[in-house]
This record gives C-alpha cells, sequence and structure tokens, in this order.
C-alpha cells in the first residue's frame, strides 16, 4: 500500500507523495503529513555497510511511494555527488564528548544543501508524473541561506526558473556575493530595498495573484516553492539521522540498538523535526534536544505549552535561528493532539490572530521526546573557544548554540547517552563571530578576504571550502536591486512576459 499526504488542517484531503511535493502547502493553509510514518523495517546492523545514497534511497522510498525506485534512484545520484566536498557526504567526527554530524559540506555549506540538492529533481520528475508541461518558476525570499541553496539547487537544472529576493541590506556581505555571483541561466537574483518581511509578502502576494499567475499560465509556466515546509525538503533530511546512527555503529561507537541523542540547533523547526520521523520510523533515539538562541520562542513552549510570538526579535550571531514563528511545529502539533487536524487548525488560526496558543495538558505530556534549551550569546562564544581550545575543532555560530545547549543538558542530567550534534554551518560562513570567538583578532582592520584566511591557520590550513573559493573567483553577475513596488515588474522582465 503507498503512502498518501494529508493536511495537518483537513483530514479528507488525500494525494500522492508527487503531488504534494509539486503543491508544496496544502489550499487550507496546513501542511502535508503522510498518512502513516513507515516503519524503517531494516536490520540495523545492515546500515553500518550502506553509504550516504544507500540510506538516502532506504528512507525516501519509504516515504514517496508513487516514485519508481529507478526516479529515486536518479534524483538521488543527481543530488549526492561531487557538488559535496566529501565523499561521506555528511562526516561524524567526535570532539570532547559529543560527536559532531557535519552538514555543510554541500555547495553552500550550510545545512539546507541537504535538502535543496535533492529538491529541484523530486520536484521536476514530480511534474513528470502528473503530466504537467509547463515551465516550473521558483519564487523564493531569503534572509540570507535558503536563497543561495535553492539557486545552486536549481540552476541549469532543464525545465526551471528561479527567482530569488533578498533584502539587499539585510543579509551578509559573504551571503550577498554568494548569491550575487550565481551561474546559470535560469537564475535571477534581485535585492530589495526592503527587509526580509517585505520580500516574503510579496512573494506571497505574487504567488495568489490570478492576473500574474493568469499570464504564466498563458506562458506555459507555473509558480512553485521551494521553502522549508514542503515534504519535498522535510523527508530527506530524515535520511542525515538514520545515517549519523549508522555511522556510529559503524565505528563501533555503540552496539546496534543503543539508543543516542540528537541535538539541533533550531529555527524553524525543520531539521528537528526530520529527527522525530527517524525516531517514529523507529531508530533507536533517546531525547532530540531542541537548541535555541536568545530567540527562545521554542524553549519556552516545550517549558510552558505556550507558544508565544507576542516578544522582541533579537539579532544575533547565529541569523538562521532568528525566528519567531516556527513553521514546521504545526506538523508536532498535529501529532501530539492525536492527528487531530480540527484541533490543529484551531491553534493556528489562534497563532494567526493573537500570535499566541496554549495546548492542552494531554498534549504537553506528549512532547516528552523533546529537551528544550537555549543560550546567550557570551555563552555561546565561550562555547565556540573551548571546543576549540579542548579539541582543537571549531563549530559555528549555529553550532555553538547547540554545543552550549548539549553541554548545559548533561551538566544538569548527568545524561551519558553517546550524542549527536547536529553541525548546520561551515564556521566559514560566519567568519567575523567564529574568529572573535577563537582568539581575539584586530577584526576591525581585517577585510572579509582577510577574515578566511585567518580563520584558514586557525584550522590548520588548507580548509578554505569551494564555496568561499568560488565567490572570490567568481564575477558579480546580478545587479538588480529594486524598491518593493519594482518586485513584480523585475521578474515579468526576467521571464519574459508582460
Ligand atoms: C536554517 C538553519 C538552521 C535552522 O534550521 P531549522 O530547520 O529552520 O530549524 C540552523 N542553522 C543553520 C546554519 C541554518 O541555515
Amino acid at each position: 500500500m503507498g503512502i498518501l499526504y494529508k493536511s495537518t488542517r483537513n483530514d479528507s484531503i488525500r494525494m500522492s507523495a508527487s503531488e504534494a511535493i509539486l503543491q508544496g502547502l496544502s489550499k487550507d493553509g496546513g501542511l502535508f503529513v503522510p498518512t502513516e510514518i513507515p516503519a524503517l523495517d531494516v536490520d540495523i546492523e545492515a546500515l553500518a555497510g550502506m553509504n550516504y545514497k544507500d540510506i538516502a534511497y532506504l528512507v525516501m522510498s519509504k516515504f514517496f511511494t508513487d516514485y519508481t525506485e529507478e526516479e529515486l534512484t536518479d534524483c538521488i545520484n543527481k543530488a549526492y555527488d561531487s557538488k559535496f566536498d566529501t565523499e561521506e557526504i555528511a562526516p561524524v567526527v567526535k570532539a570532547g564528548n559529543a560527536f559532531y554530524m557535519e552538514l555543510y559540506h554541500g555547495a553552500t555549506i550550510a545545512f539546507k544543501d541537504m535538502a535543496l540538492s535533492i529538491l529541484p529533481h523530486l520536484l521536476t520528475t514530480a511534474a513528470r508524473k502528473n503530466g504537467i508541461t509547463d515551465e516550473i518558476v521558483i519564487l523564493t525570499a531569503t534572509s540570507g541561506d535558503t536563497g543561495k541553496a535553492a539557486l545552486s539547487g536549481f540552476a541549469d537544472v532543464p525545465g526551471t526558473k528561479i527567482v530569488v529576493y533578498y533584502p539587499a541590506e539585510g543579509v551578509s556581505n559573504i551571503q550577498r556575493l554568494q548569491m550575487v555571483t550565481q551561474r546559470g541561466d535560469n537564475t535571477c537574483v534581485i535585492g530589495v530595498e526592503g527587509n526580509f518581511d517585505d520580500c516574503q509578502g510579496a512573494v506571497k502576494r505574487m504567488f495568489n495573484d490570478p492576473t500574474l499567475t493568469g499570464k504564466m499560465k498563458d506562458a506555459h509556466m507555473r509558480f512553485s516553492s521551494a521553502n522549508s515546509i514542503n515534504i519535498g525538503r522535510l523527508v530527506p533530511q530524515v535520511a542525515y539521522y538514520v545515517w549519523a546512527y549508522s555511522r556510529l555503529v559503524k565505528s563501533g561507537e555503540i552496539k546496534a540498538g543503543d539508543a543516542i541523542n540528537f541535538v539541533v540547533p533550531t529555527g524553524n523547526f525543520g531539521n528537528i523535526l526530520a529527527g522525530f520521523y527517524a525516531k517514529k520510523m523507529g531508530l533507536p533515539v533517546n531525547k532530540l534536544i531542541c537548541a535555541s538562541n536568545d530567540n527562545k520562542v521554542l524553549y519556552d513552549f516545550f517549558k510552558t505549552g505556550t507558544y508565544d510570538k507576542n516578544r522582541e526579535f533579537i539579532l544575533t550571531t547565529s541569523p538562521s535561528m532568528d525566528i519567531l514563528v516556527s513553521s514546521n511545529l504545526e506538523r508536532l502539533i498535529y501529532y501530539v493532539s492525536g492527528e487531530d487536524s480540527a484541533k490543529t487548525a484551531l491553534l493556528m488560526s489562534e497563532l494567526s490572530s493573537k500570535g499566541s496558543y496554549t495546548v492542552d495538558e494531554a498534549m504537553k505530556d506528549g512532547l516528552g521526546d523533546f529537551v528544550p534549551g537555549w543560550a546567550d550569546e557570551a555563552e555561546n562564544t565561550a562555547t565556540i573557544k573551548k571546543v576549540y581550545e579542548e579539541n582543537n575543532y571549531i563549530i559555528d555560530t549555529h553550532t555553538g548554540v547547540a554545543a552550549c545547549v548539549y553541554d548545559k543538558y548533561v551538566a544538569k542530567t548527568g545524561d551519558v547517552t553517546p550524542s549527536v550534534i547536529v553541525s548546520t554551518a561551515s564556521p566559514f560562513k560566519f567568519l567575523k563571530a567564529v574568529l572573535e570567538a577563537v582568539r581575539p583578532h584586530n577584526l576591525q582592520y581585517m577585510s572579509e578576504h582577510d577574515m578566511i584566511y585567518a580563520l584558514d591557520e586557525e584550522m590548520g590550513k588548507g580548509k578554505i571550502p569551494n564555496a568561499i573559493k568560488e565567490i572570490l573567483a567568481y564575477p558579480i553577475r546580478h545587479r538588480t536591486v529594486c524598491g518593493i513596488d519594482k518586485m513584480e515588474e523585475k521578474l515579468k522582465s526576467f521571464l519574459g512576459i508582460e
């Protein structure tokens, strides 16, 4: 029996995986969830003999049951190839009392590559399977990381175009350079004189504008989205939890069947939710430790049962976790409500009308797989420094939050379960904050270029990732910057529609 997908807000909606991937978000505003979470159903010992692609296939074939073996294998082969700078794809490294799973060896040196390398292929395959011949136009607003990961995933993928809007003054210099040097004739990058919310708001409007979508249709094009609530991004992430487990078995750190913890630096709740799915599939997971920065809306939720986004938005050195509405949490809410779509819809409508909701005691009791923690800026810096000094291992600012939360968890509970810290970005991506943490540098006198080499020196030389070398070497190709009112015009001119 194949697995179908239903909305978290409406139980009567049913569609295939490929249809759900094409649609992204359910029409009722809900998120797609599988009708059942398939069992991993594999001899755990055997996992140790598999490579990353084998495990990706094992996991994805159980969820995406309407894709043929050939289709899925093809998607996986196109995704996890030499775009990654290590054959292992996601190395698991021991440092101190924890293991770090490095999810930053892809094209943009952050974990979103794990899913965005494969999503374009899942999407174009889905279009083909469903008889859609229109060109797929991906519209994305980004606060930095997603934009570049989507651009490099979709660049030169036949049958697609991708347009990314970013706040011209709201991303780091490295993030901007990564985007504006993007190659591929099907890519378009536009700086917007506004903030991330302005970009996102305009993208949502364009998506739902019947005049615009009508013109697109006439030109045989249709919009699609690559954002993190797409089930085609969530499922590929489940694979690396199984992978991490398999590496610990392989290296003899654990015996097949032993439980392990995962510590996840969390923003939109997509990464850690994939860990929850892995656990539900039967992977021996003890605790999922949810690490937040100063924007600790999730910490407060797990502690109190009340989710409240009405609070100050704090800018931190771990910007990809600066989020007050964690969209993927809706899927967890759905599960802990006992798959009650009416209850989920009600709580989500409270979130949009009041900015907060409270779950009942039974639901709160269902959250026991998760342990929340948070770290402030000073604690994060101190942790990066400590990990470096004790283990000669440099972690980025997002991973620093997770490492700090893990230390606090161990100090408080004495839990000695082997633990994997999910490492979400290369330290080269957050140069300034990382350099500042590892040792005092005269950063005010240093160019970006100087900082790259200084960090490489700290790491023992020869460690500069390709993604960084490229931005130093490649010419700027995308120079468009426009006002919010000109965003649609720029899109139409790129697509050649009037
Ligand atoms: C996106 C991101 C996160 C947060 O992941 P979520 O799935 O949104 O919880 C953490 N670290 C980095 C570097 C990221 O890019």
